[in-house]
């Protein structure tokens, strides 16, 4: 374990050793097979610790060294004598497979790699019941000595209450390892006849021959199960097996292996103190990754926290500066931006930006040429310098930082295409893996916000504006009556109203047609909004009534507003004379001004009886209300 430490943690290392060791070690491979995704172990891995192998690139190699719990002695594959009794089953281990695996080819079996990781788990119950209790195994040893296998088995039986044998196979089975390999475990001590009925109930015997024959070679060659293991008859299948190849060249090979592995296996450092840099460097390298996990934990738990927070102000206007500074707080970052991507201009332009206390904003406005290649801004990702992306390194270039964050804004009702920047200055931290997803997700959410916040506004607008004229609506007026009300009460401010009706306009649309109408009304609004004051209210109270709503105005005031009106508009209509067939276009008004203890309603009818009145006066006319 100390030498995959090593190994992992040499810059230098090779990727390919470290593989080897994990190959040519049971225990280390066992390990990482139960450490791989158990739906990794079933599917894709299937019988080929090459394969799972070749999954793993040096990142997971190396977290998977990380997680290896760091135990056991020193081992090397070539330690003298009696140093450790598991060495036997390793070198045992290495031997069965490498023969299995030459025996595979010599045969034209489709996957010798399988046949190679079936040997090299063959022994990983004797190795277990070593790691298990070696004092145990030294008294089987002792009482087992020269024997062949079926007294060790009975041996380890009577000490433990079970084998090996099976042992491997509960092992196999705890670890969910494939069927496959369960059945050479089962298959590895039965005799020929058995053998041949498990072929017939769907078992691979020839897998199972060819590390049932890799066991027998691994003996010849010198590295027994046991050393001390007696003389072992050769089951028929096998002795086929062997006389189909070159033995002497099998052996030859198998030696080899072993010297290699031995080799490979053997650990740098020999003693504790000797391991200690090393066990000190994977201790600090855990740490960093747990430190790691702890910002992609914190970028996650921050997706929640941005969310519920611009739910909270769903309604409130635009979502996008609150949802980006609470990113920035909560996610840790020392700046976000929000660029817009303008195609046809070809620009990249910063639309708006936040900054931590003490760090400068990317200056909004501020632009930069943008790259013809723009696929990269689709998904979110950490961007440095060393990136290859042109767009990429024109937004650092913008935001003026080293390393970032990026994710879309997709606002596809615009058509508009933004992207959010977050980093952490020039001396913060680069992000780490996971984070990107967490701004991602945030972007999505955000992009979803802006349509609906789009939608309430329009919807808004639905409920105060008058779409024929723009005037606010008469629900608008009441709200906003009722509240000057209220608000004169304490304030004692005085306020008016005119309301205001068109005079025969019945007949005017009669003679010149609905749609002419319709834009004497919008003129109508339209003189009436340039007349009056910032802070008056032109409402439209019916078909063809309107209310001039006056803040912090007295009846006086009101009468000379509206006689200005009626003045304007007489005007006006005195100017289309032409155009209106000669009909004058004029209006008449009531006037009133609010009163202590007066609902909008009763305010409302007494202007309405002052504008009944003007109208019976003659029309084109401003009547104060009683
Ligand atoms: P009076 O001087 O007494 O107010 O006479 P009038 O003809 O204006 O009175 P009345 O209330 O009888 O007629 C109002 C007309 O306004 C009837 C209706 O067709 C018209 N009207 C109401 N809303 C609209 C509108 O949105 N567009 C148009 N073109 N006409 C409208
Ligand atoms: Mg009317
Ligand atoms: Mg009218």
């Amino acid at each position: 374990m100390v030498r995959l430490l090593e190994l992992v943690l040499d810059p230098a290392g090779s990727q390919r050793d470290i593989a080897s060791l994990i190959r040519t070690d049971p225990g280390l491979a066992l390990e990482v097979l139960r450490l791989l995704d158990p739906s990794e172990r079933k599917s894709r891995f299937a019988l080929h610790l090459n394969n799972a192998l070749n999954h793993l690139n040096a990142e997971r190699l190396r977290d998977l060294a990380l997680k290896l719990p760091i135990r056991g002695r020193f081992e090397p594959l070539d330690a003298p004598e009696g140093a450790a009794c598991s060495l036997d089953s390793r070198k045992h281990a290495v031997a069965t497979a490498t023969a299995a695996a030459a025996l595979a080819r010599a045969t034209h079996y489709a996957e010798p790699e399988t046949a190679y990781t079936a040997g090299l788990l063959a022994s990983i119950g004797s190795l277990a019941l070593w790691q298990l209790d070696e004092r145990a195994m030294h008294d089987v040893e002792a009482r087992a000595m020269h024997l062949p296998l079926a007294g060790w088995l009975q041996t380890e039986r009577e000490t433990f209450n079970f084998d090996h044998e099976l042992l491997a196979l509960t092992l196999a089975d705890a670890w969910n390892l494939p069927y496959e390999l369960h059945d050479v475990l089962a298959a590895l001590y039965r005799k020929p006849d058995e053998l041949e009925r498990m072929g017939a109930e769907g078992v691979d015997v020839h897998l199972a021959s060819l590390v049932r024959a890799g066991f027998h070679a691994a003996h010849d060659a010198g590295f027994p199960l046991h050393a001390t293991l007696g003389p072992e008859p050769v089951p028929s299948d096998v002795a086929k097996l062997l006389d189909a190849v070159d033995v002497p060249n099998v052996l030859e090979l198998v030696r080899d292996a072993v010297g290699r592995a031995a080799e490979l296996a053997r650990p740098r450092a020999r003693t504790i103190e000797e391991a200690f840099p090393t066990i000190m460097a994977a201790r600090e390298e855990l740490q960093r990754r747990l430190l790691e996990r702890e910002h992609v934990l914190r970028a996650s738990q921050s997706v929640f926290d941005v969310l519920q927070y611009s739910f909270e102000r769903l309604g409130d206007g635009d979502p996008l500066p609150g949802v980006m500074l609470k990113t920035m707080e909560r996610m840790d970052f020392r700046r976000i931006s929000c660029l817009e991507l303008d195609e046809r201009e070809g620009k990249l332009v910063v639309r708006l930006s936040q900054a931590a206390p003490g760090e400068t904003r990317t200056q909004e406005g501020l632009w930069l040429p943008c790259p013809a290649e723009r696929d990269s801004l689709e998904r979110a990702a950490r961007i440095d310098r060393e990136a290859h992306d042109p767009l990429h390194q024109r937004v650092l270039e913008l935001c003026d930082v080293h390393s970032a964050v990026i994710a879309p804004l997709r606002d596809h009702e615009s058509g508009r295409r933004m992207l959010l920047v977050a980093d952490r200055g020039r001396a913060g931290r680069a992000p780490v893996p996971g984070e990107e997803h967490a701004l991602g997700s945030i972007a999505d959410q955000a992009s979803l916000l802006v349509k609906f916040e789009r939608m309430e506004r329009a919807n808004k607008q639905l409920a105060t504006q008058d779409p024929l004229t723009g005037a606010a609506t008469r629900r608008k007026l009441m709200e906003r009556l009722e509240f000057l009300a209220s608000q004169s009460e304490r304030t004692r401010l005085p306020f008016a109203l005119l309301i205001m009706d068109l005079d025969h306009f019945k007949r005017f649309n009669d003679t010149m047609g609905h749609q002419t109408g319709d834009s004497l009304l919008q003129d109508l609004v339209r003189i009436l909004q340039a007349t009056v004051r910032k802070g008056d209210l032109v409402a439209r109270y019916g078909g063809e009534e309107f209310v001039v709503l006056l803040p912090n105005c007295t009846i006086e005031r009101a009468l000379e507003l509206g006689d200005e009106l009626r003045r304007i508009v007489q005007d006006y209509g005195t100017e289309r004379l032409e155009s209106y067939r000669g009909l004058q276009v004029s209006i008449s008004m009531g006037a009133a001004q609010w009163q202590r203890g007066e609902g909008a309603t009763a305010l409302i009818g007494r202007a309405d009886a002052a504008l009944y009145e003007a109208k019976h006066a003659g029309r084109n006319r401003v009547m104060r209300a009683a």
